[in-house]
């Protein structure tokens, strides 16, 4: 059992915890007050004005020496054939083989430069797993960290960060 000690109270904590969001940074930036109308959200797909199309996935990142990847729940955009592609596919379980898809990353991760806007890819996965996204191979620290790995500190910083956000 993947297990560390949390960097903040020094806590023992188990299983690889995972982050997100339940919506695109594109959906924040809507107002509050019209989103209702304006936006159809669900646990795994965003539409905004029916123009601005996003589906959720996961960003994961190697964890050196454990078996599980830390992964953030991300939201990506995608064009409108693609998210018509996704959509058609979505309740089939064999569907690894459509894509990948270009997608914008809609999510601002704390603990990095800003991540709004990243460029990646969407590989879809079978038996109803939330796609994985890749980003693209730059110099930004999220890349970085995703081709490279991160420590187990890593994880236990980032725990940190969400668990005791007064600190
Ligand atoms: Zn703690």
């Amino acid at each position: 059992m993947f297990r560390f000690k949390c960097t903040s109270c020094d806590e023992w904590h188990e299983g690889m915890p995972t982050f997100g969001a339940n919506a695109p940074l594109y959906f924040y930036g809507i107002p509050a007050e019209e989103r209702g109308e304006r936006c159809a959200l669900d646990s795994d797909t965003c539409v905004v004005d029916q123009e601005n199309f996003f589906v959720r996935g996961c960003l994961e990142i190697p964890v050196h020496g454990e078996t599980d990847a830390f992964s953030w729940g991300v939201w990506v955009s995608l064009s409108r054939d693609h998210f018509a592609e996704f959509k058609a596919c979505y309740d089939t379980p064999k569907r690894s083989h459509i894509g990948p898809f270009f997608g914008w990353l809609s999510a601002e991760l704390p603990l990095y430069p800003s991540t709004e806007n990243l460029k990646t890819l969407v590989h879809l996965r079978d038996d109803g797993i939330r796609p994985c996204i890749e980003l693209e191979p730059t110099d930004h620290p999220l890349a970085v960290e995703q081709r490279n790995g991160i420590s187990v500190d890593r994880v236990a910083e980032i725990y940190a960060f969400f668990m005791h956000p007064q600190q």
